[in-house]
């Protein structure tokens, strides 16, 4: 088990590093910095949405997610047929930002006795669903049995050109940066879901109301990845200069792209797109509604920059909002409230607003 600070072993010199003061960011760092290279075909390694490994006349992108019950979902309320598909979507969603066509995907589960075949059935339907609509070909997995629990491991191959590849490291001071869609809406979905859970742990006869509240529960259920931005892109002759998935949260993904990049940030809080019925529901929990946006996560839409050249070919596209620009790293990394405030963009921490 892991030390508290204050609390170090009487009987030994070493310091141990507790996880939380790390931080998941902070711990990768840690682990993979004796981390060599041997191939010259790796592209780009630890440190984007995907790994880039050069095949000739193509790119292979390659990236792995792993979802855990109890961290990542909550089968209380996760039929597993949404699980299956999210777990799938979550992998896309990786490849889209690196802005290449996903292919290929493999599955591997540890699961505990507790789980019958049927359950698995409906989630490998997910799977397939899922892979069906974002044609992925399912090429293979492991399977395990586990103490407890259920955890679902995701690795997944893209293709693309090697001029068309996106880094999270190629943003410059100017470029201006893009959302896809809306946000907080998945985050405001959780809170639905876990309230209704509280109220079915109280009282078993009560069923979850969760109507009137589809487009948010369906968002934290059902995400879908942003393949679309890609063609869309293309069809307008922009290539993003960076470019991240938003799996946890606004103000996290920013700070990796302005990392990454080596700039600062102006992001406009006014600016940062959001259903209205989101908004709303975001007040009745005492939330400031942009707080969804920039610490809630799992929206899985693309956040991206553009050189400013590019600002009247995007301005008019409805799925793009234009929510900031890139500044000198010296400046910092800001967001600008509707009163014109500036304050420093922070990430929640280990796993911040997601601990259930
Ligand atoms: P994402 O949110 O896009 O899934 P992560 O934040 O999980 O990306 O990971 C950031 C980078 O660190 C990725 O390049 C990922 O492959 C790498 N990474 C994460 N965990 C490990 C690990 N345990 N060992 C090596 N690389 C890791
Ligand atoms: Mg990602």
């Amino acid at each position: 088990m892991y030390e508290k600070k204050d609390k170090k072993p009487a009987n030994s010199n070493a310091e141990l590093t507790s996880l939380s003061d790390l931080g998941e960011f902070g711990l990768i760092d840690r682990l993979t910095r004796n981390v060599k290279y041997y191939h010259p075909e790796t592209l780009k390694g630890i440190g984007d949405d995907a790994a880039v490994i050069d095949a000739g006349e193509k790119v292979i992108l390659l990236s792995t997610d792993l979802l855990v019950e109890g961290i990542h979902f909550d089968l209380t309320y996760m039929p597993f047929k949404h699980l299956g598909y999210k777990a799938a979507v979550v992998n896309i969603s990786d490849i889209a930002a690196m802005n290449g066509v996903p292919k290929q995907m493999t599955v591997s589960l540890a699961v505990s006795s507790r789980f019958s075949a049927e359950a698995l059935d409906e989630l490998y339907a997910g799977f397939i669903m899922a892979c069906d609509k974002y044609k992925v070909d399912l090429v293979g997995g492991d399977t395990s049995s586990n103490v407890k629990g259920l955890m679902i491991s995701v690795s997944i191959i893209g293709e693309a050109k090697k001029e068309e590849v996106v880094y999270r490291s190629g943003a410059r001071t100017g470029d201006l940066l893009c959302v896809t869609g809306d946000l907080g809406s998945a985050y405001i979905g959780l809170l639905i879901l876990e309230r209704e859970k509280s109220v079915f742990q109280v009282d078993p006869s009560m069923q979850p109301e969760l109507s009137g509240f589809d487009y948010q529960v369906g968002r934290q259920l059902k995400p879908e990845a942003r393949t679309d931005i890609r063609n869309l892109l293309l069809g307008i002759g922009v290539k993003p200069t960076a470019m991240i998935d938003i799996s946890d949260g606004l103000a996290s993904e920013i700070l990796h792209i302005c990392k990454q990049s080596g700039v600062g940030c102006k992001l406009f809080e006014g600016k940062i797109p959001m259903d209205e019925h989101t908004r709303e529901l975001a007040k009745e929990y005492k939330i400031i509604p942009s707080v969804a946006a920039l610490s809630g996560g799992e929206d899985y839409e693309l956040l991206f920059t553009v050189k400013q050249d590019d600002y009247e070919k995007i301005k008019e596209i409805a799925e793009i909002s234009i929510i900031g620009h890139m500044i000198p790293s010296s400046e910092g990394k800001q967001m600008i409230t509707p009163d014109g405030k500036s304050i420093p963009i922070t990430a929640q921490g280990w796993d911040g607003m997601k601990a259930r």
